[in-house]
């Protein structure tokens, strides 16, 4: 029994949906469907949950936007009338945003996830009534039936355990099963979404609840590249990865798979297959525990920018007990998640991303680690990139930094920081985002 899940791009409009429909019919195995919202359709569009989020804000602030509203509904309506079904579902996705709409005036929290929510909800909505239509008997099933669990943290939620074993007993349900992602119910029965391009964990939940063989993930790309085709025309495609190897690359800028997502599928050992909507015959990139064969020991780049490197020494800071402590419990007080923290004998770094960290925030941080650190000195770096080289069989390989820091040399390119988790699935390296994409190509021709 397989689970699939279906991105943005997959369901964006009636043509891609008639895709699914063929791919999902195609295979007997394919049990339950968790889709996304409508995404873009071209690469001037805009996805229906930023049209979602937009008209929730314009709720808040100045009144409904009937611009918005009319644009999301026509979202929807468009692929109605071109797959011809009912228009009884059109009218169930109205009501739910009205109602989201409604719960905006008097609870911005909860109303802003409730509007979130409908972008993924229409899309199931619509495939269950289309699939029957095509004589494939098809049940929509909302996250609350599913059995969804998720800890009350909006637009930030994470699945409670409980949920596993209600999910399995969906192996029971007869016909095809299609369930909206990225929202589940708390245990007081409040909708929460996960975060952004949260339908991925979605996915990964309910195939590990339902103890599927294979949690397909169509996307919109042949298979994960070993670096950012943005960056490196025609990357190396990569076929294989591990669960580790594919939740370091993602966390990094690997955006074909949700960070979060891996988590429920590796603790299940489902292995997951990430494969193309538009190109479903292909292959597509297996993500499985063990590592599999492949020639020499990275196997990707990622690389992302939006960090800050803040930057303290003491002299002796190695023997004041509860210096690293005190620091990133100012962090913590303040509210600011941090990223990593390599430290040397008298200084240290966090890392943080940069939306953690907004300007009016740096005064008072700075201020305070000033006065109740005593440090000798303090900078605050902004527009970082983190490069992370990604494999696991690196930690038994000998020369893969030296051959790494020649690549930067090669490009001309200071290196700010260089961290290598224990794990040692992965090397990172803090530069300036002015050089990310010269030192992402140097080092792919370095290591591909
Ligand atoms: N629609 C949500 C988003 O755009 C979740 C998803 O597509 O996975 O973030």
């Amino acid at each position: 029994m397989k689970v699939v899940k279906f991105g943005g791009s997959s369901v964006a409009d009636a043509s891609q949906l008639r895709k699914v429909t063929e791919i999902i019919k195609s295979d007997e195995e394919r049990k339950a469907i968790v889709v996304s919202a409508p995404g873009k359709r071209h690469s001037d569009d805009t996805k229906t949950t930023d049209l979602l989020i937009a008209l929730g804000e314009s709720v808040q602030v100045s009144g409904q936007n009937e611009d918005l509203y009319n644009q999301v509904v026509e979202r929807f309506a468009s692929i109605i009338r071109e797959l011809e079904v009912s228009e009884s579902v059109l009218e169930k996705i109205k009501q739910n945003i009205d109602q989201a709409c409604d719960l905006l005036k008097t609870d911005s929290k909860r109303g802003m996830d409730a509007i979130k929510s409908c972008g993924e909800d229409g899309t199931a909505r619509i495939l269950s009534a289309y699939l029957n239509k095509r004589e494939l008997e098809s049940y929509y099933v909302n996250p609350k039936e599913a059995g969804i669990l998720v800890s009350d943290e909006p637009g930030g939620a994470l699945v409670l355990d409980e949920s596993f074993e209600r999910l399995y007993t969906l192996r029971e349900r007869q016909g095809v099963l299609v369930i909206p992602g990225f929202f589940g119910y708390t245990l007081q029965d409040e909708l929460v979404t996960f975060s952004r391009g949260g339908s991925d964990i979605t996915g990964s939940i309910v195939a590990a609840g339902m103890k599927a063989s294979l949690y397909e993930n169509f996307t919109d790309v042949d298979s994960v590249y070993c670096v950012n085709p943005m960056i490196v025309d025609q990357p190396k495609e990569l076929k294989a990865l591990t669960y580790r190897e594919m939740r370091e690359l993602s966390y990094a800028g690997f955006s074909v798979f949700h960070d979060e997502a891996l988590i429920p599928a590796f603790k299940e050992k489902i292995p997951v297959c990430i494969k193309n909507t538009n190109n479903p015959g292909g292959e597509g990139t297996m993500i499985v525990s063990d590592l599999p064969e492949r020639e020499g020991y990275v196997a990707g780049i990622a690389s992302d920018s939006g960090f800050i490197n803040l930057y303290v020494s003491k002299y002796l800071m190695n023997r004041e007990i509860g210096f690293g402590r005190r620091l990133l419990q100012i962090l913590e007080e303040e509210g600011i998640s941090f990223e990593h923290a390599p430290s040397g004998i008298d200084d240290m770094s966090v890392i943080i991303r940069e939306h953690q960290l907004p300007l009016e925030k740096e005064e008072i941080v700075k201020e305070r680690i000033i006065n109740e650190l005593n440090v000798d000195t303090i900078t605050i770096e902004r527009d970082m990139a983190m490069i992370m080289i990604v494999g696991e069989g690196m930690n038994e390989a000998v020369g893969i930094a030296s051959k790494a820091a020649t690549a930067f040399r090669d490009a001309n390119i200071n290196i700010d920081m260089i961290n290598q988790g224990s794990s040692e699935v992965s090397m990172m390296f803090g530069i300036n985002s002015a050089d990310l994409e010269e030192a992402v190509r140097s080092l792919y021709r370095a290591f591909f």
